[in-house]
Parts: structure tokens; C-alpha cells; sequence
């Protein structure tokens, strides 16, 4: 059998010619796209699900951390964050815990999407839902338009650079950048949205999973939720699909059915271990939740000891504080790494394991940076990338990859993106203490 067709060569309408393209449209993308609309520039948005906001909305993830360093006296995140956190309190759809180190803000992420939609046509975006993007299209030695496919099949968009906010990578990925996968990338989850949850005071999820969960091939990695804000229901992030690419077609369908199955799994112990728990199923994600595939090498990897050490950088575009949070792909549990120097290690129903990760130091850094050298792939000179895909160490990217970084992320791709335009025409030769300006001007804090 013949297992290959020619495709045949076809010629492509080019249906809109911008400044910028932004692939992607989880607030990293939207956060890129609305930087370089304020300064001007004329955008084109490209998100291949039916809303904005990637994981936080369409994979259930209601909660983002805090904008504050460790000692929650110094604002190291500002920007367009607080901004649409602002516009959540506005219709009561965030509820708040400022000096919590697990999150700071559990939204509802059906208002995110709806206050998205808004930000993207309040700063005259164009935007493209249910499009993907399929191919680049590079003329010499320039990306010169992206080829994408919707309803009415394969189109162009050319413009003068481009972000990557996929996730994945796949527009570097396809268009020649250096890539690369961890040996033990973090797992993806299924988020589950359930009504009732409050009738499940007094039950240990914790331990009916860890004594139960064998029965129902569950493996052993961890339980998580937040209050949906604004309604009575609970945000369930406690299954772990370990051991499948998600950049990986066949293996990104298994992680859906999969994740479904766990859910269904934990559903049925509630039930059968504690009848009193009246929980019931209120809303699946419309994509499993990854953590991490493709990263795409870059003009610097951040590493792990840069992240816990506090490492500053000179051409700093985004600032940190969330602590290293290792979802295990080998073994159950995660481990947190705190940059004061202690650990924890938590598995469901176990007692928790503290120590040192070092020694004690005479001061502890209270947060860290991400550099723009870190988006910077440097083989195009009209590309970048933001988001989880970064070039990141494990341990560097177990602490930056939570949203409010990565909208950081976001807004110096769209922010450089722009400067490149109006100066050097290359984003690997922009001045990056002018970039560093232009993001304070338009709203980030920069330290
Ligand atoms: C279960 C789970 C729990 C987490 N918990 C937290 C937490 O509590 N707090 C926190 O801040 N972070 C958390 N994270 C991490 C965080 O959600 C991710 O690291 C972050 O969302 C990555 O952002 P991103 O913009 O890079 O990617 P994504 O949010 O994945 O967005 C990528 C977007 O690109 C689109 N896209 C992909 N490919 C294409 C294509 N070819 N064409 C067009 N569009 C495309 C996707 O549809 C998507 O909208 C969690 C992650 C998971 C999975």
C-alpha cells in the first residue's frame, strides 16, 4: 500500500497584511496583541479555539499568582495582569487572596473570556477564532506571511513580524527553529468544574485518591481546586496524564480521553466512598491543560539557579516571585521549591516532606527575571516567542511558566515587536533599555 499522497501546489489568497501577527490567543497572545495595538501598530490575532485565553478559560485554570515578590511588600508585576484583573472585580468574577503564596486571584474564567473578546476589539484587533496556524511562509531569510486554516480553508496573513504564543512552539517549530522536549516534561491535567463541592466538608480527597485510586488506574499525582467565582461552584484540577506528547497528535487525543477518564475515575470514588458528597459534573475543558511540550531554543536558556537565586538581568522584561512547582511525569506528587531555600514534597494523603533544597544565605532574593534574550530565537529576524515554550532549564520552567509571567511574556513580544519596526527592523538588535522604557510607559513594572 502506497501510505503517501502529493499534495498538490496551490496558490493563497492573502487575506490581511499587518504589522503584526500573533499566533495564539491565551492572554500571552492577546496580552502581545493589545501592547502593540496601543502603540499603533496594525494587528491580526490567530486563535485556533472559538475564545481567547488558552488554558486559563478554555482548560478550566482559574488561578493566577501573585503580582507581589516573597515578602508581598514590593509590586513586581503590573501591566496588562491588573488590568483585566481589574475589569474580573469589576463584574465580581475574581475572588482575592493577596498574601496567599498559592494564588492570589481565582477568577471565573467564562467572564475572562467574555472581558478578552472585549480587549481585543477595544484596541482594534483583528481577530481570528477557530484558525489554526498550518505553515510559515519565509522569503529570504524573513518569515513573510503565516498560512492558516478555517472554515474557509487555507489563507495567508503576511506582516512584518510575528509573535509564537502557541504553547507549543509551532510556528518557530516550523519555520526551522532549534527545538527541545525535557526527558521528563510536566504532565498535562484535566480540570473538572463540579457543582456541590461543599458537601464534601470532612472528606479527605487526598486519602480516598491515594487508597482508592488503584482500583481505578488512577495515578497517584496531585489535588488541587478553586472556587469558580461569582457561582457555587469548584474548579477540580486533580488528574495527571503522564507519559504522552501533547505536541504529538495521536498522543494529544489519547491525553483528552484519558484526563476524561480520570475525572470520570475520581467521580466514581466520591460516590462510592462518600455517599454524604452529593458532587456532580458541571463543565469539562474544551482542551486538556498542558504544562509543557516543545521549549525553542533561544539566545539565552534561563536556568534553575538563575530563577532560585534571583538572578537580575539587564535586559529583564518580566519579574517573578511563584515558587519552583515540579508536577511529577515519574513519580507521584510535586515538589515546591521556595526561594528562601526550603521544599516540600506533597503527595495526596501522605504527610508532607520539608527541608532545604541549600543552605540558609544571609539574605534571601525575594523574586526573579526572565530576559528578553530568553524569547529571542535569533535564526529570523521578525520572530520571538512567549509563552510556556521559552527556553527554560526544568527547574527554571516549573517556577516561570504560571500565567502572570507568561503575560509578561506576552507583552514584551508585542511591546519589541514594534520597536524592531520603528528602529532596526530585527528584534535581535533592539535596544533593550528602550524596550524596557516602552514597557514602563505602557503600564509593566520594570526592575
Ligand atoms: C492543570 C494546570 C494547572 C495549572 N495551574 C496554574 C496555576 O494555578 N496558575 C498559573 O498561573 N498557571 C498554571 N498553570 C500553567 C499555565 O496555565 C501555563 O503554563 C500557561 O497557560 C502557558 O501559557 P501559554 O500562553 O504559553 O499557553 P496556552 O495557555 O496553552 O495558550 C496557547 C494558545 O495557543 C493556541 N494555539 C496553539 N496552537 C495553535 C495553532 N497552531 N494555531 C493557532 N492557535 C494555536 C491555543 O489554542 C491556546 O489558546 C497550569 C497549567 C495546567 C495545565
Amino acid at each position: 500500500m502506497n501510505d503517501r499522497i502529493e499534495e498538490p501546489a496551490r496558490s493563497i489568497r492573502v487575506v490581511h497584511e499587518c504589522d503584526l501577527c500573533v499566533i495564539g490567543g491565551s492572554c500571552t497572545g492577546v496580552f502581545a496583541a493589545v501592547r502593540a495595538a496601543r502603540l499603533g501598530a496594525k494587528v491580526v490575532l490567530i486563535e485556533r479555539g472559538g475564545a481567547f485565553g488558552g488554558v486559563a478559560t478554555l482548560s478550566l485554570v482559574n488561578v493566577w499568582h501573585s503580582p507581589l515578590d516573597t515578602t508581598y511588600n514590593r509590586q513586581i508585576i503590573g501591566g496588562l495582569t491588573l488590568e483585566l484583573i481589574d475589569r474580573l472585580r469589576a463584574r465580581k468574577a475574581v475572588k482575592e487572596r493577596p498574601r496567599s503564596p498559592h494564588y492570589a486571584w481565582a477568577f471565573n474564567p467564562y467572564e475572562m473570556m467574555i472581558e478578552l473578546d472585549r480587549l481585543v476589539l477595544e484596541n482594534g484587533i483583528t481577530p481570528m477564532l477557530h484558525t489554526a496556524f498550518v505553515e510559515p511562509h519565509v522569503v529570504g531569510g524573513k518569515l513573510d506571511a503565516v498560512i492558516v486554516e478555517n472554515k474557509s480553508g487555507r489563507t495567508a496573513i503576511r506582516a512584518k513580524f510575528f509573535v509564537d504564543a502557541s504553547g507549543d512552539g509551532d510556528l518557530a517549530h516550523r519555520s526551522g527553529s532549534e527545538c527541545y522536549k525535557p526527558e521528563h516534561g510536566q504532565p498535562s491535567t484535566t480540570c473538572a468544574v463540579l457543582d456541590g463541592w461543599s458537601t464534601m466538608a470532612g472528606v479527605d480527597l487526598g486519602r480516598l485518591l491515594r487508597t482508592h485510586g488503584p482500583e481505578h488506574t488512577l495515578p497517584l499525582g496531585f489535588a488541587w481546586g478553586a472556587d469558580v467565582a461569582g457561582t457555587n461552584q469548584y474548579m477540580l484540577a486533580a488528574t495527571r496524564v503522564s507519559g504522552l506528547d501533547p505536541s504529538i497528535d495521536d498522543e494529544l487525543t489519547r491525553s483528552e480521553i484519558e484526563g476524561r477518564r480520570q475525572v470520570a475515575a475520581i467521580l466514581d470514588i466520591i460516590r462510592q466512598n462518600a455517599p454524604q458528597a452529593k458532587v456532580g459534573l458541571a463543565g469539562l475543558p474544551a482542551r486538556i491543560g498542558l504544562r509543557e511540550s516543545r521549549h525553542v531554543r533561544t539566545e539565552h536558556q534561563l536556568t534553575g539557579n538563575e530563577v532560585l537565586f534571583g538572578q537580575r538581568f539587564g535586559d529583564a522584561i518580566a519579574n517573578g516571585s511563584y515558587r519552583v512547582d515540579v508536577h511529577h511525569q515519574d513519580k507521584p506528587g510535586i515538589t515546591l521549591q521556595y526561594l528562601d531555600g526550603t521544599q516540600s514534597y506533597l503527595v495526596p494523603g501522605e504527610p508532607q516532606v520539608e527541608g532545604r533544597w541549600r543552605e540558609p544565605m544571609a539574605t534571601d532574593p525575594t523574586f526573579y527575571q526572565v530576559p528578553y534574550r530568553s524569547i529571542v530565537p535569533g535564526h529570523l529576524p521578525n520572530l520571538l516567542v512567549a509563552g510556556r515554550m521559552l527556553d527554560a532549564d526544568p527547574i527554571a520552567h516549573a517556577a516561570v511558566r504560571v500565567m502572570v509571567n507568561m503575560n509578561q511574556t506576552g507583552e514584551a513580544a508585542g511591546v519589541a515587536s514594534v520597536l524592531a519596526m520603528r528602529t532596526t527592523g530585527d528584534v535581535r538588535t533592539i535596544n533593550t533599555d528602550q524596550l524596557r522604557h516602552d514597557l514602563a510607559t505602557g503600564g509593566s513594572i520594570v526592575i
